[in-house]
């Protein structure tokens, strides 16, 4: 019977490569509802978009031989329902695959916008190979370009619009951009990060409709506040929706996710679920979070697959992301709350600098733009669970990479 992981992307393969790894022995199934070999997503809103880049290849997650060598069945096919109390997963194809333990692994999708006009020729999303071919391409011949959302993907797109020689206009209902996931003040830093890019960011303007030109393509966006943005080429990027459907179908919890316990698991003990579409206790005080990042995928198919192999161990991991926006590489490492005491590391007017983020007296979470070694030194030290101080960090000449060297010494 073995395990079936309904999903090919960065979670469900790495849960796949574990099992093997960790010496599982029984069926692997891999279901994949997108064609070819499951691909990397970071690149497709980064080098893909380019203008001076190559034509573009899919980075595969594993190379084609590893699904034969490792004897990992890839399914190209839609799971349509499961059967719980068979143990069994329905395929679009009328196939039935049974199953001893059954891994989530659907991701999300991108969140579609209720505004008259969002289905115009011309309006994009990205999520896919062919979502980013298609943006590519619109980007190639586009002048004018509205950015709707200025989240991660959304700020992302607009940078590579920028080097397009794009005029490029990013409306943004929130005060600032990114502010679900960054601190106030980076969020701040990158609004005029962007501007000094020349993007036109609207920050508190959100999308009333979109008009089109006598082509019946998309011609302006109609902003919250009445003013009206010329495009012909739009891109929505307002957040996304976890795959929960087959989940909640099956009568499993979900919530803005497939709900799972401290091991990952649904309250189905056979059933787990990972990655961009599991809700899991790891928020501040046990509360359910669901990340969208690839180490968070990454590491939770690598516990599942432990956990199928018997592990008891608690999932615990520290959470982290990069952004690449232009010449910036954003990396944040730990989860920054709205309420941390937030001191500056470096001279942001430098373009290289770090925000550290104090929750009671003790680094939380750090932020950094340009600065990869120290937020190398962020991940060891919140791992290491290091107790720096704000008076730690003010110290003339203190660095994260410093402090995470004295923590291991002082450990060895
Ligand atoms: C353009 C883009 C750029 C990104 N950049 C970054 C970045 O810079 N850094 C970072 O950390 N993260 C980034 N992310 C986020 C990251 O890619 C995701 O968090 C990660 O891919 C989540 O992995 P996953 O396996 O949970 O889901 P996914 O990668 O979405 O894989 C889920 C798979 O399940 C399939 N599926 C769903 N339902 C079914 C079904 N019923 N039957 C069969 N198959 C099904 C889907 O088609 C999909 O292929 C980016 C995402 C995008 C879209």
């Amino acid at each position: 019977m073995g395990v079936v992981i309904i999903g090919a992307g960065q979670a469900g393969v790495q849960a796949a490569d574990s099992l093997r790894s960790g010496g599982y022995e029984g069926a692997v199934t891999v279901v994949a509802g997108e064609a070819g070999l499951p691909y990397q997503r970071p690149p497709l809103s980064k080098d893909w978009l380019m203008p001076d880049s190559p034509e573009p290849a899919l980075l595969p997650l594993r190379p084609a031989e590893f699904f034969d060598r490792e004897n990992v069945t890839l399914l190209h096919a839609a799971a349509e329902a499961i059967d719980r109390s068979a143990r069994t997963v329905q395929l679009g194809d009328g196939r039935e695959l049974p199953y001893e333990h059954l891994v989530l692994a659907t991701g999300s999708r991108p969140r579609p916008l209720p505004a008259p006009g969002a289905d115009l020729p011309g309006i994009l999303q990205l999520r896919t190979a062919a979502d980013a071919a298609a943006l590519r391409a619109g980007l190639g011949t586009a002048r004018s370009v509205v950015v709707v959302g200025a989240g991660f993907i959304g700020l992302e797109v607009a940078a590579a619009a920028r080097a397009h020689g794009c005029k490029v206009t990013v409306l943004e209902f929130a005060p600032r951009p990114m502010a679900r996931a960054l601190t106030p003040r980076m969020g701040q830093w990158f609004a005029q990060a962007h501007a000094d890019l020349g993007i036109d960011l609207r920050l508190g303007e959100g999308i009333n409709a979109f008009t089109a030109g006598p082509d019946g393509r998309v011609a302006a966006a109609v902003s919250t506040s009445g003013a009206e943005y010329p495009a012909d080429l739009v891109v929505v990027g307002v957040g996304v929706l976890p795959n929960q459907e087959l989940a909640e179908a099956a009568g499993l919890e979900t919530g803005n996710g497939i709900v799972v316990d401290a091991g990952l698991r649904t309250a189905d003990p056979r059933i787990f679920a990972v990655g961009d579409a599991a809700a899991f206790p790891g928020g501040p005080d046990g509360a359910l979070v669901r990340l969208e990042s690839v180490p968070n995928a990454v590491d939770q198919g690598r516990h599942v697959a432990a956990a199928i192999l018997g592990s008891g161990e608690p999932y615990r991991s520290l959470p982290w992301f990069w952004s690449t926006q232009g010449p910036y590489r954003l990396q944040m490492a730990g989860l920054a709350l709205p309420d941390d005491e937030t001191v500056l590391l470096g001279r942001p007017e430098d373009g290289a600098f770090a925000v550290l983020c104090f929750r009671g007296g003790v680094l939380a979470a750090v932020e950094t733009v340009n600065l990869p070694s120290e937020h190398l030194g962020a991940r060891k030290l919140l791992e290491a669970g290091a107790q720096v101080t704000p008076a730690d960090a003010a110290a003339a000449e203190f660095s994260l990479r410093g402090a995470a060297k004295a923590a291991r010494r002082a450990r060895a």
